[in-house]
């Protein structure tokens, strides 16, 4: 039997044990040393545009973080991406503050800059703006950003980036995470590049990154004893995990290029299918790093829907997944404020996520093509004899 291909799983790229073994050698085992020093200039250097990067246990503490140091609180509305992962909006409910859904646009499938505007002027109706506007590249799609900067700027309501799909993805030349007052990205074990956990918070003010460091280290005062005027968090990455970030970023390039390559084959396998679409950047200002290659099904041209190809290929041993769906859909959010139309609830309707993995070679992609060719017979793929 051949082993199931899975949506995304971690591919190391050969020295993240020379890093974990220095942590090893110094006695460094511990949430602070020369990995994570070392893994947040790596990433410094990478991002560019002036940015200052604190390494967290998980893309979600560093939106905590983000969402605490802007003082957001009971009583306060944060704005958010609808269609998305949870982990962007839960952050939202642990500061006690109220979240705002806003559909998609059809483009890049992320926050809509008409729904937005017409949401703040809303609140700027009712005499109180949102604290923040959580923004996602999803699937490692760049959002429409300067639609998004002048809208916020209009309102001069802070913008956070949730970029933990779309480390390597620019728009303009510029790299996502880069934009925001604030960025946050995710090093989860099925993200571009894995600390096995991990994430950052990304910001241009190194005061901010000091106090995420100061806040996500039990936020402890200068004092021989424990004093604390602030409440803190236990929120700094590992120095093991942060030695496997060192190691992923030697290969971060080579994982774009790979996830690049995925999105290509299947734009060629369905180029001549009609009803499927490849999710594809709208204009030559948009770089994906193509995290997850993602379809849309409409059912009235295949006769088949995304949950028929999602059972085949999976009856195949082979791993695909729903879009996320909307949070304005969610259970745990039922009644929240919603903003903007049908457009995220069509996409989780129709969309499928593909195998991405940066691992994926020929072999895997002939399975893959062969398993959809059981229910598309039209796809661009001839058998190998
Ligand atoms: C993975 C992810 C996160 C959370 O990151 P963790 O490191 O898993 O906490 C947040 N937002 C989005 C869009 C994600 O995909």
């Amino acid at each position: 039997m051949n082993p199931k291909i899975l949506l995304s799983t971690p591919h190391m790229g050969g020295n993240e044990l020379k890093y974990i073994h220095q942590a090893f050698t110094d006695n460094w085992v511990a949430p602070l040393g020369a990995n994570v020093n070392g893994f947040e200039s790596d990433l410094e250097e990478y991002l560019g545009n002036g940015s200052h990067v604190a390494v967290t246990s998980a893309g979600t503490a560093a939106l905590h973080l983000a969402l605490v140091m802007l003082d957001i609180g009971p009583g306060d509305e944060v704005f958010c991406q609808s269609m998305t992962f949870a982990a962007s909006a839960n952050p939202i409910a642990y500061v006690g503050a109220t979240p705002v859904f806003i559909d998609s646009e059809k483009d890049t499938w992320n926050i809509c800059p008409e729904a937005l505007q017409e949401a703040l002027a809303d609140r700027a109706k009712k005499g109180k703006l949102p604290k923040a506007v959580i923004i996602v590249h999803l699937y490692g799609m760049p959002a429409k950003m300067d639609e998004l900067i002048s809208v916020c700027n209009e309102y001069g309501v802070p913008m956070l980036e949730d970029a933990a799909e779309a480390l390597g993805s620019t728009y303009k030349g510029v790299k996502c995470g880069t934009f925001g007052q604030m960025a946050i990205l995710s090093f989860n074990g099925n993200k571009i590049i894995t600390t096995s956990g991990g994430g950052a918070l990304v910001t241009k003010d190194p005061l901010l990154k000091k106090k995420s460091i100061f806040l996500g280290t039990q936020a402890r005062d200068a004092a021989a004893h424990y004093e604390h005027t602030h409440i803190g968090y236990n929120y700094r990455l590992s120095n093991i995990s942060a030695g496997i970030g060192r190691g992923q970023m030697e290969v971060l390039d080579e994982r774009v290029a790979a996830r690049k390559r995925n999105q290509s084959f299947y734009a060629n396998l369905f180029k001549d299918v009609d009803g499927i679409e490849v999710f594809t950047e709208p204009n030559e200002d948009f770089f994906s790093n193509h995290w997850l290659t993602s379809i849309l099904v409409d059912p009235a041209k295949t006769g088949f829907t995304r949950e028929d190809l999602r059972l085949r290929m999976l009856n195949k041993g082979i791993e695909s997944r729903p879009l996320w769906k909307p949070m304005h859909m969610q259970p745990v959010f039922r009644g929240t404020d919603f903003f903007g139309s049908s457009v995220s609830e069509e996409l989780f309707r129709d969309g499928l996520c593909m195998p991405s993995g940066s691992n994926l070679g020929a072999a895997e992609h002939e399975r893959i093509a062969e398993a959809i060719q059981t229910m598309v017979p039209e796809v661009a793929w001839s058998p190998s004899v």
